[in-house]
């Protein structure tokens, strides 16, 4: 399968910690994600097969966007900030729609991602 991975700044800690647990189940897959969160997830576990795109605010969102719309992406994990105001919103508003628009499960918090990789 192949996956989405991104975070929001605040939330980024939490997002590695919780790629860290579940590094097993996510070792055999294709992973893609933006930039900032990629290289972190890179240091923290360099096992994985995981290609970063630009970061988010540079149109990381819009690139795994485009991915999905072509049919690339199975699933996507992205811890989103609901308290900070984005330079980029209109950005991730539009990649939550290509999830909708293509039937693609969009794990938005650590509870949904919880239940979503435990169908990897
Ligand atoms: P980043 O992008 O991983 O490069 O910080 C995430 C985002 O803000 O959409």
């Amino acid at each position: 399968m192949q996956a989405a991975l991104i975070s929001h700044d605040r939330l980024k800690p939490s997002f590695v910690d919780w790629v860290v647990r579940h590094r097993a189940k996510l070792q055999p897959h294709t992973l893609f994600a933006t930039g900032t969160t990629g290289g972190l997830i890179k240091e923290a576990c360099p096992e994985l097969d995981l290609t970063p795109l630009k970061s988010g605010p540079l149109g990381g969102d819009q690139q795994i966007g485009a991915l999905i719309a072509e049919g690339r992406i199975d699933a996507l994990f992205f811890f989103i900030d609901p308290l900070t105001p984005l330079p980029h919103d209109v950005d991730v508003k539009a990649l939550i729609r290509l999830t909708a628009l293509y039937n693609v499960p969009a794990a938005l918090n650590e509870a949904t991602a919880d239940r979503v990789i435990a169908g990897f």
